[in-house]
């Protein structure tokens, strides 16, 4: 818990979101400015600051990041495909400084993203 992040915050019961999801690991909530007709985040409870702050013990945990992305996009009926971003540094636009997985679907995505 870092009591300076605002993810931590949502954690902790701080900050209300929209729940989709939770469990001792990892928390999936809708985000609350959706770039997309559904966008959400899954994000671990564990405060890691970013992508690049990744240790080897944290390899297991993203995988599980990522399933529960999947598996919630089946869950919300995105059949025809999901877009999944991580933003790291301000250079790609991460603002919260808490790891978090975005899942935006429900909308054509183009390529390169912008
Ligand atoms: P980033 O720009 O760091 O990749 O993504 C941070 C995301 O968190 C943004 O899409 C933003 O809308 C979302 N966000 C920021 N504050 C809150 C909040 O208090 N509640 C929810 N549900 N989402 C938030
Ligand atoms: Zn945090």
């Amino acid at each position: 818990m870092n009591t300076h992040c605002l993810f931590c915050k949502i954690i902790a019961g701080e900050i209300p979101v929209d729940k989709l999801y939770e469990d001792d690991d990892v928390l999936a909530f809708r985000d609350i400015a959706p770039q997309a007709p559904v966008h959400f985040l899954v994000i671990p409870k564990k405060h890691i600051a970013g992508p690049a702050f990744l240790e080897a013990e944290d390899e297991q945990l993203v995988g599980r990041m990522m399933r529960t992305g999947a598996r919630l996009a089946a869950d919300l009926g995105l059949v025809d495909g999901f877009r999944l971003v991580f933003n790291n540094g301000e250079g790609a636009g991460q603002t919260v400084f808490h790891i978090h997985l975005h899942i935006l679907g429900g909308r054509q995505f183009h390529w390169p993203p912008g």
